[in-house]
């Protein structure tokens, strides 16, 4: 795996742990304050275990006042602080920090407020993801955004990550979802960015913040918009005898002008790997699947299915099954949604990859993953929403068996650098965290990281929260670049190396 090995300029603390611990206690509550190893050791990692690190402390703050304080403490001492909502991170962004307090919102897990007539809800961040929908439901009402980890995953990891999931296709992402925030920052400020309108005055800082990965600033308060469940909602199940046919007939749907609910894909493996598991009924032979969810009125499902079914026949399925009521369609997501812990009980490890690729070029991305595979003698199914074209490679292999997992980290970059040949981004919806800090130094160049650090000196003037993530110091780009030349292109040589 990469290194988690953070090349930052190092803070210099203004207080000795024991001294931090004392003033903590004077804001939290006893069991609220973590500090002994064995103690510490659950929240070492998030879901990027390859990359473990003990802090200094864990805090566990029960309202918005007490963030405000551990916050202005950490300030003012000059102490490193990481943000962790369910810790189902898959980039390492809520990994602690050596010297750092690792700041869980767990427990302000209160729903605030449901308005059913202005179709929102008001949620403190530890709020779970899927936990929304359930308090909206009998209002006739859910919250779109449902990345696969919606049972655990917080709110506030969401906006933090700006999550997406199977149905953001026709939804959009959590920052479509999003009305207003309350953030605090690393001095202690609170401040509400966004509004209960459609629009804000001023920059929009709401969507900076939205997707930041805990580097600007914490959130304590998250106001989303709620959606009318659709009348109706049916699922069809393309088979392909090829995964380029299959990549195809993505774009074509999407090109046809249709926007299905949701348009998600897995290979060969994958459905071989979650047949065991889940029983979805899944064909076996099929070398790819798609799960094409349409919803609406009963005449506007009825008509984009026939839509949909007509683009997949020409684009080359072998086989269209629709599913014949609500239980059927959700055994044929539960597959989907499973995908990830079913490939977990075939091999011990397997490394997600999370790149963005244009839709057209779905086909060829995948026929080159499947070189790589060969390359690296690694198996990798692939299961992802393809109606966005984020990829979701599953590198399986054995950390205990030989070189295993340094072969699994060159295939994973690789990929990644696919991605970009292709017009694509290094990261769909898993953030930048610590796993892909060096592929940004291939993805933008020196002067947008110098406008990215800037945007962080503005928020957070001593690069107190959760440094060392998401964007990379062009010192360790220069780093990168010695060790990644490209083509005998050296990346930055006006900066100095070390
Ligand atoms: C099986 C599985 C399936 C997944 N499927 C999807 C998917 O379909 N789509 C998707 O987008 N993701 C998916 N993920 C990744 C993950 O669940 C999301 O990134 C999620 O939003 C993380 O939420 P969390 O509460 O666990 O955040 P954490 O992992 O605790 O933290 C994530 C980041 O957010 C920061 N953070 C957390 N809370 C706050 C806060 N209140 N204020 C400021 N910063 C904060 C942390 O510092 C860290 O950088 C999946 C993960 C797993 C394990």
């Amino acid at each position: 795996m990469n290194s988690p090995e953070i090349i930052e300029p190092p803070i210099e603390a203004r207080i000795d742990k024991a001294e931090l611990v004392r003033r903590l206690a004077g804001v939290l509550a006893r069991e609220n304050l973590l500090h002994k190893t064995e103690d510490l050791h659950p929240y070492e990692c998030d879901g990027l275990s390859a990359h473990t690190q003990v802090p200094l402390a864990v805090v566990l703050p029960e309202n918005e006042e007490q963030v405000q304080k551990v916050l202005r403490i950490c300030h003012d001492a000059r102490i490193p602080v990481v943000a962790r909502g369910a810790g189902t991170g898959l980039s390492g962004g809520a990994m602690p920090h050596a010297q750092g307090v690792t700041l869980g919102l767990s427990k302000l897990k209160r729903i605030l407020e449901i308005d059913p007539v202005a179709r929102t809800a008001r949620l403190q961040p530890g709020v779970r993801n899927l936990a929304i929908s359930e308090a909206a439901a009998p209002f006739g009402l859910y919250y779109a955004p449902d990345p696969s980890s919606q049972i655990a995953c917080s709110i506030g990891g969401n906006v933090a990550e700006n999550s997406g999931g199977v149905h953001c296709l026709k939804y959009g992402l959590t920052v479509h979802n999003l009305l207003k925030l309350r953030i605090i920052t690393i001095e202690g400020e609170l401040l509400e960015i966004g509004s209960e309108g459609l629009d804000a005055p001023g920059y929009d800082l709401m969507a900076l913040v939205t997707g930041s990965e805990g580097l600007l600033a914490v959130v304590t308060e998250v106001t989303v918009k709620l959606l009318p469940k659709p009348v109706k909602a049916q699922v069809m199940l393309a088979a392909f005898d090829s995964v380029v046919k299959a990549g195809e007939a993505v774009a074509n749907i999407i090109a046809a002008g249709c926007i299905p609910a949701g348009l998600e894909m897995m290979d060969k493996l994958a459905t071989a790997a979650v047949e065991q598991f889940v029983h979805a009924d899944y064909p076996l032979d099929a070398e790819a699947i798609l799960l094409c969810e349409c919803d609406g009125t009963e005449e506007e499902v009825a008509a984009e299915i026939e839509k949909v079914g007509a683009v997949m026949r020409a684009s080359g399925a072998v086989g269209i099954r629709l599913s014949r009521d609500d239980a059927e369609r959700l055994k044929f997501w539960s597959g989907r949604k499973a995908a990830f812990p079913a490939v977990g009980r075939i091999l011990p490890d397997y490394y997600c990859m999370d790149g963005t690729i244009p839709k057209k070029r779905l086909g060829e991305v995948l026929a080159g993953i499947s070189r790589l595979s060969t390359e690296f003698k690694l198996a990798c199914p692939n299961v992802f929403h393809a109606g966005d074209g984020n990829l979701h490679p599953l590198i399986m292999f054995d950390a205990n068996e030989g070189d295993q997992a340094q072969r699994a980290a060159a295939f994973g970059a690789r990929i990644l650098e696919l991605c970009i040949e292709a017009g694509g981004t290094i990261t769909g919806e898993h953030g930048v965290g610590v796993e892909k800090i060096n592929e940004m130094c291939v993805q933008f160049r020196p002067a947008e990281l110098a406008t990215f650090h800037a945007i962080k000196h503005a928020f957070d003037e001593h690069a107190l929260l959760n440094p060392g993530k998401a964007v990379p110091t062009l010192h360790r780009c220069a780093e990168f670049g010695q060790m990644h030349v490209k083509r005998g292109q050296e990346k930055f040589p006006d900066l100095p190396r070390f």
